[in-house]
């Protein structure tokens, strides 16, 4: 790492950033500055606050500041798609754009919270391909999870959600793309009906979010036991009380920081065409573990 504490800002200054409605919360700030640093790249990254109704002025805006790069965050992710001039494959699949890649004209989006996904699972020894897998939850995040499985090669997806339509639409929307009876669509309060051993389960609810920490989506004991890898997509509380009936019940279980790092390090690599080493990807996620109350 680059021995400086300030960082020095001049006219090669690049700048990256996330839009979004609210953006104070972001930690992303932290995973993009470490690496600037640790790499001693003259680019630094901010929030930009971005009002309803601003979304296609701050796009063609940040193009035509020479802004490198941007995030989207909540409540854009769909709607910066039509003033994208180029998308990824999986990132229109899944209908939903976290990561804006300048090109000549405009910018090119990606989804790299499931890229961030997927890379999460790799380094928590998630093996989906060949296995059956719970999703718990069928909201903007489970889409992503699902369409990550289907590409990851599972062998089941047993789709839980408390309204089934949801759960229904989305299950329809894999299979027909994937060409066989993938995902199963079921109601949350029917979880205890799975019958495999040796599951891995993937909770994608907002239930058990700070500050409500002790919240779950099911007690179910005959669930819990049948799980033996877990990944949590809540990263506030570092540990949900899903985590834990995981962990009482002899399973492994993880929670969605590194989800979270990942869609960060790989939006980083991709705005910067290079490969971010898995040690300065450990001291963005450490920065990021201390900096979760
Ligand atoms: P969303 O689109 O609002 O979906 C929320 C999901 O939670 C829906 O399936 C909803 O079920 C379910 N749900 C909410 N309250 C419930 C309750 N009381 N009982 C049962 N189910 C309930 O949210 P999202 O964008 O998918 O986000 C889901 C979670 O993923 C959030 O906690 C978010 O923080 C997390 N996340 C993490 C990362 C990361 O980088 N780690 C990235 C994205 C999201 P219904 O359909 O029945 O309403």
């Amino acid at each position: 790492m680059a021995d400086k504490s300030i960082m020095t800002i001049n006219g090669k200054t690049r700048l990256c950033g996330v839009i979004g409605n609210p953006v104070e919360h972001t930690m992303s700030p932290i995973i993009h500055n470490t690496l600037s640093e640790y790499y001693d790249k003259n680019l630094i990254y901010v929030p930009f606050y971005v009002k309803d109704g601003d979304i296609e002025a701050a796009i063609k805006g940040a193009h035509a500041l020479n802004i490198l790069g941007l995030n989207v965050t909540v409540p854009y992710k769909m709607d910066v798609i039509p003033y994208l001039v180029d998308i990824d494959d999986l990132a229109k699949r899944i209908g939903a754009v976290n990561t804006l890649v300048r090109c000549e004209n405009g910018y090119k989006g990606y989804n790299t919270d499931v890229l961030g996904l997927g890379r999460a699972f790799e380094i928590s020894g998630i093996k989906v391909n060949g296995n059956t897998v719970v999703v718990l939850g069928a909201g903007g995040a489970s889409r992503a999870v699902v369409f990550l499985c289907e590409s990851l090669g599972a062998a089941k997806i047993y789709l839980f959600n408390r309204t089934i339509d949801k759960a229904e639409a989305l299950a329809n929307e894999v299979n027909e793309y994937s060409g066989r009876d993938l995902v199963i669509p079921m109601l949350m309060s029917d979880i205890e009906k799975i019958e495999e051993n040796d599951i891995i389960a993937i909770q994608a609810t907002s239930v058990g979010l700070h500050p409500n920490n002790e919240d779950v989506v099911t007690t179910c004991d005959a669930f819990y036991s049948k799980i033996s890898k877990a990944y949590d997509l809540i990263y506030k509380p570092t540990e949900t009380k899903f985590m834990r009936l995981v962990k009482e019940h002899g399973g492994e279980a993880y929670n969605g920081l590194s989800m979270l790092n990942y869609q960060g390090v790989i939006a980083y690599e991709l705005w910067n065409e290079m490969e971010i080493s898995e040690e300065a990807a450990k001291i963005t996620f450490d920065k990021l573990m201390g900096a979760v109350d």
